[in-house]
């Protein structure tokens, strides 16, 4: 009989299941905080449940465990990217990006990605599979064991798209949310979607909290579709009308990805339809200059070409960012995230 993962189950989950057990339904809270606040790794160190459970427990469940094959440090910041094995033999990268303030994670979401966006290097692997509830928050896990700092954001925006796993990704935003385990305000967790429009009016209509992002990238759908094969599916029109249900419904700005790409979305066309995208928008936009991955033939926008851009966007009344990716020299930043060994 298969063993039941409790990584990826939610503390209500966990009471049904000791009461299937034929056990009292408060353990659920102390093994959530065991698995997801003190980040065991076995059952023997839950030593406030009784050693006859933990017996039980051994015999009858596992903890999600994902091996560490790498992590490579960046020189030029602390970033560090970590290559995982997963229980059948894939692997995926996760990156944790430290600056100031902030602690934060970019966590995936499926092995590889089935939208082949053109600037990303994750989109050339193709689609694998999804990953589990109990493997997204896995890395997490894993990361925080690993750092010396409280990790203070989680961005589900690595390999995959998070709208295509839907339930997985929205669950394991609450358990990262959850009191008892790492306790990540809403506010500080972030979804990223391509523009998977069904999904985006469920996530408005379901009212969750987490922020919720959109890779623009163009701001016509002819540019758009040649970066984004997904926009022939989801045009930028019917995007923009989900994403305005969205902020009417749930009352918040979405942000707005921009990867910058020299030649290709810069021009003084994109920046006019930009700042009039962004002002119909509550929205506020990020700039991301593109890192270079090395099957595709574009260029990063040199200094003086991205700050003539970001002052010409700035024109809109919404709040602009020019958002540096960090880890460029480990290939952890923004579209380089690609994980070998999963034919
Ligand atoms: S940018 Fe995101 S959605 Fe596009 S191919 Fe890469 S991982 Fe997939």
């Amino acid at each position: 009989m298969d063993k039941t993962n409790l990584t990826g189950l939610s503390r209500e989950e966990l009471a049904a299941y000791f009461e299937s057990l034929g056990e009292k339904s408060f353990r659920a809270y102390q093994l959530f905080s065991w698995i997801h606040h003190h980040r065991v790794t076995s059952f023997d160190e839950m030593t406030n449940i009784p050693k006859t459970l933990r017996q039980k427990l051994k015999n009858n469940a596992t903890l999600e465990q994902m091996i560490t094959l790498s992590v490579n440090s960046s020189r030029q910041t602390q970033s560090r990217k970590f290559l995982f094995e997963l229980s059948d033999g894939k692997t995926i990268e996760s990156v944790y990006l430290p600056d100031d303030h902030r602690h934060t994670v970019c966590l995936s979401v499926q092995v590889g990605c089935g939208l082949n966006c053109k600037f990303c290097a994750t989109g050339k692997m193709g689609f694998i599979r999804h990953l589990s509830t109990s493997e997204i928050v896995g890395q997490l896990i894993t990361i925080q064991r690993e750092v010396p700092f409280r990790i203070t954001n989680v961005v589900l925006m690595g390999m995959g798209e998070p709208f295509l796993n839907y339930e997985n990704v929205i669950k394991a935003a609450y358990l990262i949310n959850d009191d008892y385990g790492f306790s990540i305000s809403a506010r500080k967790i972030t979804i990223s979607t391509a523009g998977i429009i069904p999904k985006i009016y469920q996530y408005a209509d379901e009212g969750h909290k987490f922020n919720l992002a959109f890779s623009l990238n163009a701001a016509d759908d002819t540019t758009r579709l040649n970066l984004m094969p997904i926009n022939r599916k989801y045009p930028l029109e019917q995007c923009f009308r989900a994403l305005e249900y969205y902020t009417q419904k749930s009352k918040r700005r979405v942000t707005l990805e921009y990867v910058l790409i020299a030649g290709v979305n810069d021009s003084n066309e994109d920046v006019r339809r930009l700042v009039k995208i962004t002002n119909q928008l509550k929205c506020k936009l990020n700039v991301i200059p593109y890192n270079p991955i090395h099957v595709e033939d574009f260029k990063s926008p040199i200094n003086k070409e991205l700050n003539v851009f970001v002052q010409k966007v700035s024109v809109s009344k919404r709040i602009v960012m020019v958002r540096w990716s960090q880890g460029k020299d480990i290939n952890g930043a923004c579209g380089q995230l690609y994980a070998e060994s999963n034919s």
